[in-house]
């Protein structure tokens, strides 16, 4: 079990995120970037694909239940640096896609996002967004499935 993403999970929750809510009305992301980075220190251990770690160091990539994650302390990502993302041109999938979410096949977004805007409708098509369940590669599916049930609940 890799207890690292289970803690990140509990800790975004309790500051706010992984507030996970469906897209359906018009929303768009206008990043605060190093003004913010709360996903990066929150979230910080994203899902490395193996063409995806190519492009990684090797020392800040981690290797559990035959699936690789970026490092993380504390759940805040380690190639993140005074805000700035270090590896920001070949930062994982889900760093590019965060703050939305394919839950079935449905688009979501994180609620928790300083960043997020419902002036304009600008939602990717959830077909472009990766499945929720590969955040969680290794891990045993009733597992996936409560984390998944515990991120759309809105407490
Ligand atoms: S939490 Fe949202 S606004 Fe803040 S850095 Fe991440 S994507 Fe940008
Ligand atoms: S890889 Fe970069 S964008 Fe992704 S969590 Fe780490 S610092 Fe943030």
């Amino acid at each position: 079990m890799n207890w690292t993403l289970i803690k990140a999970v509990i800790k975004a929750r309790r500051h706010g995120l992984l507030r996970l809510v469906p897209a359906t009305e018009a929303t768009r992301l206008d990043c605060l970037k190093e003004a913010c980075g709360k996903c990066c220190m929150n979230l910080g251990s994203p899902v490395v694909t193996p063409a995806e770690s190519e492009h990684i160091d090797e020392q800040f990539i981690d290797s559990k239940d035959g699936a690789m994650f970026i490092k993380s302390k504390n759940s805040v990502c380690c190639l993140l640096d005074e805000g700035l993302c270090t590896i920001y041109a070949n930062r994982p999938r889900g760093c590019i896609e965060y703050p939305w979410y394919n839950i079935g096949g449905r688009l979501y977004y994180d609620s928790g996002c300083p960043g997020i805007k419902h002036d304009t409708d600008q939602r990717p098509n959830p077909k472009d967004i990766q499945p929720f369940e590969n955040f969680f590669a290794g891990a045993p599916k009733p597992v996936v499935w409560l984390i998944k049930k515990i991120c759309i609940r809105q407490l």
